[in-house]
């Protein structure tokens, strides 16, 4: 709560400048110790939720964190254009995706998300901004005022619902709200 009595959360940031990226890939490893099992056992920067995307050639190096997977190629594509070259339409996407190995655990194929390095006691900021000695990612958080969906829009909402379970019934509603959640 703030001090207005509105309800809060706090939003976890890391900012990037790839101006001062180095390509060390330093986070890649910090990223794959923290997050081996047990913790710091192993380094293998195939299981980092961070990936540095480097082109030597144009001194461009840009950190991409694992986002959220997707369960097929999308159709609709971003290409970016960076200093006169263009670069893949996937090449600086966040999702662990099928069309690529990006973002997947090496031995199960099961997807890699960045979790903010989540742990019980908190750290003090993430592994892979830790690690970035060259001033490349920086954490901040903030704390934001929750926007709560206004009644207009719940009502449309319980509409699309109650649509819904008349065609297609409760059970097979719930099932699909239960597998979607899940993915
Ligand atoms: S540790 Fe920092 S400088 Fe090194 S590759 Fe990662 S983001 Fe770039
Ligand atoms: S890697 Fe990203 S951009 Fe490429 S197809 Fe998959 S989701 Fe789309
Ligand atoms: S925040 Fe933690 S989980 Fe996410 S990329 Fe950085 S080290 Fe990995």
């Amino acid at each position: 709560m703030d001090n207005s009595g509105k309800k809060t959360r706090i939003v976890k940031e890391i900012k990037v400048d790839t101006k001062k990226c180095v390509g060390c890939r330093a986070c890649e490893i910090a990223c794959s110790a923290f997050h081996a099992i047990p913790k710091y056992s192993s380094v293998n920067t195939a299981r980092s939720r961070i990936m540095v995307v480097m082109d030597e050639v144009r001194d461009i190096f840009v950190p991409i964190r694992a986002g959220d997977y997707t369960q097929a190629e999308c159709n609709g594509r971003n290409v970016y254009v960076v200093d006169g070259k263009e670069y893949d339409e996937c090449t600086f996407c966040p999702a662990s995706c099928p069309s690529r190995d990006a973002f997947k655990e090496p031995d199960s194929g099961l997807p890699l998300k960045c979790d903010m390095c989540e742990s019980v006691p908190p750290l003090e900021k993430p592994m892979c901004v830790d690690a970035c000695t060259f001033g490349a990612l920086t954490y901040e958080e903030r704390e934001e005022v929750v926007v709560e969906a206004e009644p207009q829009k719940r009502g449309e909402m319980e509409i699309g619902l109650k649509s819904l379970i008349k065609k297609y019934g409760l059970k097979k509603v719930k099932d699909t709200i239960d597998r979607v959640s899940k993915e």
